[in-house]
């Protein structure tokens, strides 16, 4: 779960980092009321969940209520990389001397946090990781935990002012803490931005929380998601406990456990085709999620042919095809089905499809090969 700027400077300021105030608005009239109640120069800022809103036109200072009315209206009718703005952030705004960067991310590969700094910070943060990477500080954490003495020596090394150095150790160590309460996948102030009087706060939050550990945070849920944020198809796919990942290419995949989901995407490449998702339906064939994962490949206007990819362990094939075959009716699919099944109660299976004039296969290599034969038929 990606939380907005807004609702990660909430959680900021509940760990006491250093945020200014301000309040989301979902029309030029209240951003116009929020400035006016703020008083003095305001930052209007676009909520979308992408990186370099600055860069497209969705972060303006405005300097009257009216000026804020203004600056909303223009922001609230862009749309940044496919993402409209519905909302925008009217904060107070600050007085900027010097932009610095710093994250927390996971390292999946050392298992442990990184912390991510740098004295180049800003909106071209990612042109300096490409053309310059020795500007970006990198550091774990080891398991332990971050120490107050190790936040400040990383900070000596990047900030020349002591005073400076002090507060973005602080900062640090509350943002570690945020990371570490919230799951998060990451944790990321850019900028982190040192006023004329050298004062250190976060002008920006991007927070992402790692959805395993959705469970633990009930209260995110509730209190922060939006379902508008969401597709109405990876709401479906969240709702019916499937995990569904769009890709670019025109093969609907439908397979049940993570690993042969990744092991039916390779063949498919391995044959030359291109797998339009990676969809995990699990241990489980009840029919609904079939329906589901049917719904949402077939939602996709790029998909030319679906695979369905079984391996009956636990799972049971007649279940399987019992799903396949209650979801045909409820609604026919409109372009080919390719089934490969094997494993138990595979006869069973068999006989079910058969008998709804649907056939399968046992070999995966086949199947891949045929589903790529039927997206071709249909693309010719
Ligand atoms: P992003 O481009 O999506 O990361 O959006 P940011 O929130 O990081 O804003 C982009 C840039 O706008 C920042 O790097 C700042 O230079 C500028 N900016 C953001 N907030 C303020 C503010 O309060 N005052 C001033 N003067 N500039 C700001
Ligand atoms: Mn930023």
């Amino acid at each position: 779960m990606n939380l907005h700027e807004y609702q990660g400077k909430e959680l900021f300021a509940r760990y006491g980092l250093p945020v200014l105030p301000g309040q989301v608005a979902g029309t030029p009239e209240e951003a116009r009321e929020i400035a006016a109640q703020l008083g003095g120069l305001v930052v209007i800022k676009a909520q979308v969940q992408v990186g370099g809103r600055g860069k497209a036109g969705g972060v303006k200072l405005a300097h009257t209520p009216d000026e804020a009315f203004e600056k909303a209206r223009d922001i609230l009718a862009l749309t940044i990389k496919g993402l409209p703005v519905r909302k925008v952030l009217v904060a107070q705004a600050a007085d900027i001397a010097k932009e610095y960067y710093l994250s927390i991310v996971m390292d999946r590969e050392k298992k442990l946090p990184l912390i991510m700094l740098s004295a180049e910070g800003g909106v071209d943060i990612e042109e300096v990781a490409r053309v310059a990477p020795e500007k970006i500080l990198k550091q774990h954490i080891p398991l332990e935990g971050l120490r107050p003495y190790a936040a400040r020596a990383l900070m000596m090394q990047v900030f020349s002012d002591f005073a400076q150095a002090q507060q973005a150790a602080s900062i640090l160590l509350k943002l570690y803490t945020v990371f570490m309460d919230g799951d998060c996948s990451l944790a990321e102030i850019n900028p982190l931005a040192v006023t004329p009087e050298g004062k250190v706060i976060a002008l920006d939050a991007k927070v992402v929380l790692d959805d395993n550990a959705d469970f633990r945070h009930r209260d995110w849920d509730e209190h922060w998601r939006d379902p508008a944020d969401e597709s109405q198809w990876s709401r479906l796919a969240r709702e019916k406990g499937l995990s569904y990942v769009k890709l670019d290419g025109d093969i609907g995949c439908v397979v049940n456990g993570a690993g042969l989901a990744m092991a039916t995407m390779d063949l498919i490449k391995h044959y030359g085709g291109e797998p339009a998702n990676f969809l995990d339906i699990g241990g489980s064939s009840n029919p609904e999620k079939v329906t589901a994962a049917l719904k949402i490949i077939t939602n996709d206007g790029h998909v030319r042919a679906i695979l369905f990819n079984i391996f009956g362990g636990i799972t049971r094939c007649d279940d399987v095809a019992n799903g396949i075959v209650a979801s045909l009716k409820e609604s026919p699919l409109p372009v080919p089905l390719v089934i490969r099944l094997t494993g138990t109660n595979e006869e069973k299976a068999r006989e079910i499809l058969s008998s709804h004039g649907l056939g399968a296969t046992t070999s995966m290599d086949e199947a891949v090969q045929m589903v790529i034969a039927r997206a071709q038929e249909v693309t010719a």
